[in-house]
């Protein structure tokens, strides 16, 4: 789960980590009102949204006096934000953060994630701030300094000293390398404390005055934690979040979804991988990733049904269930109820095979609906039937 700048610096400003003044407005008067509230004529005004690259996109101002604060205000809010995090069609601008302008020395990049290959925590820093850090990861990986934290130690002064030196912080005197140590760890015990799975800070900046700030921070949730944060669940943002996906998660379903024409309704996560490989390799494209679960029920059949169907692309849908926990039969009827109740207009292959399997085939061919709903034996079958069908469909 993300949230958005201004929450994100408002959690580790908490953690003792230095971010400048800023207050958040939802429309151009309130920008302003916001702006006479901060000391100096340079404020930034800044796009909230829950994607990155935003300064590129023109969603970052730098707004020198009153008038410059109302325009860009203007021009800010409610614009169509398009950055290369948010896809095409960009993402409508509610809310920006008007922020004091600071003096920038220089921008610098850290980041607190998880290695799964090392099954540690990792604090990322280079001098390469401000910009595209995965370009700098692909050209020159040498300017990017890693610390890895033994989950048993945590992390050691000697480890923050070490990103200190490797940034070159000594060369802006005594006090800002002070400042390192309180910041570097402020930024890991935030990330340890809240659950988190990325905190980034790009740029983190040297001030004029001889300050440690993080100008940008980007924090997301592991979502398997957020059980343990209901404060942070308060923090979510539905506007920023796809329709069908949050209708997903409210049904408890796992549902991401892509931009192919063939719905795909399967259980287990590796089974509804498989799925879409197997589309693909048919030369098909999946409209979406969703695991139905292990008890999939006539309920969930049609929640699944009514999400997938949303999307004015799908023309097909494959359902590919493995009865083993969960019974053909139950899913075939739960399959032939769900389709009239939702009115479906498009074909749909079903591949069952498991637990009952013969009993899911006899429901499945007496219901009558046998032009629409097509039974295929195989994964390999189903999967290039649903193929055709999409193809056919135009
Ligand atoms: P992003 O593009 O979504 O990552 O948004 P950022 O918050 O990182 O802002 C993009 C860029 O705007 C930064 O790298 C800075 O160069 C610039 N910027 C942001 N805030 C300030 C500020 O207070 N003063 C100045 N001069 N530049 C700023
Ligand atoms: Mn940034």
């Amino acid at each position: 789960m993300k949230i958005h700048e201004y929450q994100a610096k408002a959690i580790i400003a908490k953690y003792g980590v230095n971010v400048p003044k800023g207050h958040v407005a939802k429309t151009v008067e309130d920008a302003l009102t916001q702006a006479a509230k901060l000391e100096g004529e340079v404020k930034v005004v800044k796009a909230q949204i829950h994607a990155g690259g935003r300064g590129k996109g023109g969603g970052v101002k730098v707004s020198k006096g009153t008038e410059a604060v109302k325009a860009n205000a203007t021009a800010i809010l409610g614009m169509q934000l398009v950055t290369h995090q948010t896809g095409p069609e960009g993402q409508k601008v509610r809310t920006v953060l008007v922020e004091e302008g600071m003096d920038i020395k220089t921008e610098l990049y850290f980041s607190v994630l998880v290695d799964r290959a090392s099954k540690q925590v990792v604090l990322l820093a280079s001098t390469e701030g401000g910009m595209d850090i995965e370009e700098v990861a692909a050209h020159t990986p040498e300017k990017i300094l890693k610390e890895y934290v033994n989950p048993v130690i945590g992390l050691r002064p000697y480890q923050t000293s070490r990103l200190a030196f490797g940034l070159g912080l000594d060369k802006f005197g005594p006090k800002v390398l002070r400042q390192a140590h309180g910041f570097f760890s402020g930024l890991y015990n935030a990330f340890m404390a809240e659950g988190c799975d990325l905190l980034e800070i790009n740029p983190m900046i040297v001030t004029g005055d001889e300050r440690l700030l993080a100008l940008d921070c980007k924090m997301s949730f592991d979502s398997n934690a957020l059980y343990r944060h209901p404060e942070t669940l308060a923090l979510r943002d539905l506007d920023e979040e796809d329709p069908a996906e949050v209708e997903a998660s409210n049904h408890d379903l796992n549902f991401i979804k892509l931009d192919g024409k063939i719905g795909c309704m399967v259980n287990g996560a590796g089974l509804a991988m498989a799925s879409m490989d197997i589309l693909a390799t048919y030369g098909g494209s999946p409209a979406n990733f969703l695991d139905v679960g292990g008890t999939a029920d006539e309920n969930r059949v049609e929640n699944a049904f009514r999400i997938i169907t949303q999307d004015p692309n799908v023309n097909c849908i494959l359902i590919n269930i493995f009865g083993g926990i969960v019974r053909c039969d139950i899913i075939a009827n739960g399959v032939v109820q769900a389709f009239k109740k939702v009115s479906l207009k498009i074909p749909v292959v079903v591949r069952l095979e498991g637990t009952n399997a013969e009993l899911a085939h006899e429901i499945i061919t007496q219901s009558g609906l046998g032009n629409k709903l097509i039974m295929v034996d195989g994964f390999g079958p189903a999967a290039r039937k649903a193929v055709e069908l999409s193809t056919h469909q135009g």
